[in-house]
C-alpha cells in the first residue's frame, strides 16, 4: 500500500529553488534513507512532507489524498506524521514523562491516566523507564533524543520523519539512538530518515535516495548505491563520507 506519494514537488524561497521535480513514493513499512551534501534540500523535503513548509509546486498525497491544500485540517494530518529533529526540542519545563504525554492529552484528548500508562510503555521501549520524572537538562543528548522519539511515537503516527537525529550527539551516544530506530524499523514503522550514518543506511534502509542541488540524483537499494553508484555526483559524495 502506498502511504505517501510525492509528485513533481518543488520549493522556492524567493528566488532560491531548493527542491526541484522531486518524486518519491513510499509504501507502508518502508524505510527510506535520504543522503546528500549540506544545502541539498533534505530538511526542506521533510518539512514539506509534514507541511512545516508549504510546497511551491507539485503534489503530496497521503493515503491517496492530496494534503497540500488541507487548510485547517493540517493539524489532523500532522497527527499521522511524527517528526524527530536534530535538536531534540523537548519542553524544558516538563519531565520526560510529561513531554511524551503532552500531545496525546492536549491534541487527542486521551485521558490522563491512559496517556501516562502509554508514555511509561514508550519510555520502556526506548530504554528510559528509570528517567520518567527527570527533566531534559538532566538527560544526556542521546537520552533526550530517545525521549523525543518516544514523544513522536505517542501520537501513534503512520510515518516517522527523522532529520539528522544523531548529528548533534557525542559519538558514544549515537549507537543507542540508532538502535531504537533500528528496532522501530524491524517492527514495521514507515520511516524517512535524513542521516549521515551510512552504516545505518546500509543495515536498515530499504531504499537510499541521494539528493544534490534540490534534485534526486540517484535512488536505489543500499547495496547498489554503496557498492555500484551510477552517478558521478553520488560517487564523489560517497567517496567523501565513507
Ligand atoms: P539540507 O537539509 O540538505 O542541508 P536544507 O533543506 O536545509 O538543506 O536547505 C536547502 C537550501 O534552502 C539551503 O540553501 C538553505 O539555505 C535554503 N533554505 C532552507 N530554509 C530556508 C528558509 N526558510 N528561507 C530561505 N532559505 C532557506
Ligand atoms: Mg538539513
Amino acid at each position: 500500500m502506498v502511504l505517501l506519494e510525492i509528485k513533481k514537488l518543488s520549493k522556492c524561497f524567493n528566488d532560491l529553488e531548493v527542491l526541484r521535480d522531486v518524486n518519491i513514493s513510499i509504501t507502508k513499512g518502508e524505510v527510506v534513507v535520504i543522503i546528500g551534501p549540506s544545502g541539498s534540500g533534505k530538511s526542506t523535503l521533510l518539512r514539506c512532507v509534514n507541511l512545516l513548509e508549504h510546497p511551491t509546486g507539485g503534489e503530496i498525497s497521503y493515503m491517496g489524498q492530496d494534503i497540500t491544500h488541507l487548510g485547517k485540517k493540517v493539524t489532523d494530518y500532522r497527527k499521522h506524521v511524527g517528526m524527530v529533529f536534530q535538536r531534540f526540542n523537548l519542553f524544558p519545563l516538563k519531565t520526560a514523562l510529561e513531554n511524551i504525554m503532552y500531545a496525546p492529552v492536549k491534541l487527542s484528548k486521551v485521558p490522563h491516566s491512559e496517556a501516562k500508562e502509554q508514555a511509561m510503555e514508550l519510555l520502556r521501549k526506548v530504554g528510559l523507564e528509570s528517567k520518567a520524572n527527570v527533566y531534559p537538562h538532566a538527560l544526556s543528548g542521546g537520552q533526550q533524543q530517545r525521549v523525543a522519539i518516544a514523544r513522536a511515537l505517542a501520537m501513534q503516527p503512520d510515518i516517522l520523519l527523522f532529520d539528522e537525529p544523531t548529528s548533534a550527539l557525542d559519538p558514544e551516544l549515537v549507537g543507542d539512538v540508532l538502535e531504537v530506530m533500528k528496532q522501530l524499523a524491524k517492527e514495521g514503522m514507515t520511516m524517512m530518515v535524513v542521516t549521515h550514518e551510512m552504516g545505518f543506511a546500509k543495515d536498515v534502509a530499504d531504499r537510499v535516495i541521494f539528493m544534490d542541488g534540490g534534485y534526486i540524483v540517484e535512488e536505489d537499494t543500499p547495496i547498489e548505491i554503496f557498492t555500484r553508484p551510477k552517478n558521478e555526483r553520488t560517487k564523489s559524495f560517497l567517496s567523501r563520507v565513507l
